[in-house]
């Protein structure tokens, strides 16, 4: 990706993308095993919140179907952490951009253990960063460090950087 920012914890970088990018009438669409730091991430957020059947593609769509014209997102782990399934990166991506929302995979699971090289479940999806436009690698799980590092365009790091204040203010 052209761009990554570093945060102290994967929770912190989960509350500031969600937070920079999303406001009160916005949507954010999550899985439901989604991790608690993206369900809290919404919350804080004021955002609406709606979440779909574990790993349905097609949920997703039909709930950004039904607000339609507002900002919104698609949230999904890459890895889920309690039943090690993979989500279907390949068609949250094109459904998000059939419907103009930005996809974002918190890959906390998936990098350093699938992937080519450990790159995660984006890599293993065969999908480049323009088709997951914000990608999250927390260096907790696999790496057994600290810290986060989100991965996306200059315009949307910059964007994070400049107004989450998660970010700003830690
Ligand atoms: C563990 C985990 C986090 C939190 O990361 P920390 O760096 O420990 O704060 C975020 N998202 C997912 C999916 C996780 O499994």
């Amino acid at each position: 990706a052209p761009r990554a920012l570093l945060f102290g914890s994967g929770f912190l970088a989960n509350l500031a993308v969600v937070q920079a990018l999303l406001g009160d009438d916005d949507l954010c669409v999550q899985d439901r095993l989604n991790h608690a730091s993206l369900i809290d991430a919404a919350r804080l957020a004021g955002c609406r919140l709606r979440r779909y059947p574990h790993g349905d593609a097609e949920g997703a769509l039909r709930q950004l179907r039904a607000t339609p014209d507002v900002a919104a997102m698609v949230v999904t782990d890459g890895v889920f952490s309690m039943d090690g399934d993979v989500a279907p990166l390949r068609d949250l991506a094109v459904l998000s951009r059939s419907q103009d929302a930005l996809l974002y995979v918190d890959d906390a699971h998936g990098v350093g253990v699938i992937g080519p090289e450990g790159r995660g479940s984006v890599a293993q999806a065969n999908l480049k960063h323009t088709e997951v436009p914000l990608l999250l690698a927390p260096m907790g799980k696999a790496f057994g460090g600290q810290g986060a590092l989100l991965f996306g365009s200059d315009a949307l790091i910059s964007h994070v950087q400049e107004t989450a204040r998660p970010y700003l203010f830690s």
